[in-house]
């Protein structure tokens, strides 16, 4: 399986990192060792002094496909779940100003946080209009709503297959609203989708 993210997707958080709003979906992905699951906890890596949480909606794709169109993408998933995209801001930040590739700074190991279980679509009235949010040690830190979204989950699903082949068990980090932060020892970060907690882990 791969795991495909998504940059810059709410217009309030690329511009919290003044960064343009994109004219296209801007994709990069992770391997399959970035991912955390079973509300393990996160192990802060020794060499970021600034490691950022991003809580995304992701998507699990459950059928092969390619050049998917938008008005078919609905039939290659079923369910949504909730996550963290941890990024190490500092080492990005480094990257990107050499015009580096972001590997090191988003695909680490335990960088991708997935939550336990995954939701049906059609427990929600519509998908595009989904609240969700990250609380750390109790206090709400980002919320956004997937009616938010630059470019939402269909027209994600086709611009993504127009490069890469979608199989099952692919998943898609949707981007992260404004909110953005670092991260400490000590963090209990959770998750919810509308009202259902979705993950709970701890920061070490
Ligand atoms: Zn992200």
């Amino acid at each position: 399986m791969k795991i495909i993210c998504i940059g810059r997707n709410y217009v309030a958080h690329a511009r919290e990192l003044n960064n343009e709003v994109p004219q296209e979906p801007v994709i990069f992905m992770k391997p399959d060792t970035a991912l955390l699951r079973n509300n393990d906890p996160f192990y802060i890596p020794d060499w970021s002094h600034n490691l950022h949480h991003e809580v995304e909606v992701i998507v699990r794709i459950n059928r092969i496909g390619k050049n998917i169109e938008k008005r078919f993408a609905h039939r290659y998933y079923t369910e949504i779940g909730l996550g963290v995209d941890f990024t190490a801001r500092d080492v990005q930040d480094q990257l990107r100003e050499k015009g580096l590739p972001w590997e090191k700074a988003k695909a680490f190991d335990c960088s991708a946080v997935l939550c336990p279980e995954f939701v049906p679509v059609a427990s929600f009235a519509d998908l595009q209009n989904v609240n969700f949010r990250l609380d750390i040690n109790g206090q709400t830190v980002q919320s956004g709503n997937t009616a938010q979204m630059i470019f939402p989950i269909d027209e994600l699903i086709a611009q993504i297959s127009r490069y890469f082949t979608l199989k099952i068990g692919d998943l898609i980090y949707t981007g992260t609203p404004a909110g953005v932060g670092p991260v400490k020892i000590g963090d209990r970060l959770e998750g919810y989708l509308e009202d259902k907690k979705m993950f709970d882990f701890l920061v070490k």
